[in-house]
């Protein structure tokens, strides 16, 4: 079910307790989800930044919701990830990491996780984007 195309990313989490934690809060209120790459991350955590983390997914009809959901859950417990854009206070806002496929190319050559990877915070409204 992983791999179906229909299953978006809601959530990247860097261990797999928070991407179990997430995928419960959204059953709990009837969204279906499938944590992905949590055994590529076991295996071998210097490829959690390549392959983009411990995911959470869930079927596109339901990707809004569920990003409703933790962003209201995220408020509530007062520790949104989300940092408001500096140019128009939005919090639609979007982690991008660059650099994964370079990070792959130099971890199979010699065994070592690449530390340069660059991770930037895209707002989604304005366009901005910034590093973090
Ligand atoms: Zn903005």
């Amino acid at each position: 079910m992983t791999s179906d195309p229909d299953l978006l990313v809601v959530e990247s989490c860097k261990f797999a307790h928070e991407a179990h934690l997430v995928r419960s809060a959204l059953q709990s209120i009837g969204i279906k989800a499938v944590i992905a790459d949590e055994h590529v991350v076991a295996m071998n955590w210097a490829l959690a930044q390549a392959v983009g983390g411990i995911k959470v997914k869930v079927r596109s009809a339901d990707l809004q919701r569920a990003r409703d959901f933790l962003d209201q859950r995220r408020q509530q417990s007062g520790s949104s990830r989300r940092t408001p854009c500096d140019r128009c206070r939005s919090r639609n806002t979007r982690i991008i990491r660059t650099g994964r496929s370079l990070a792959v190319l130099f971890w199979f050559f010699t065994g070592q996780p690449l530390p340069t990877l660059r991770t930037r915070v895209r707002c989604v409204d304005c366009g901005r984007t910034r590093n973090v």
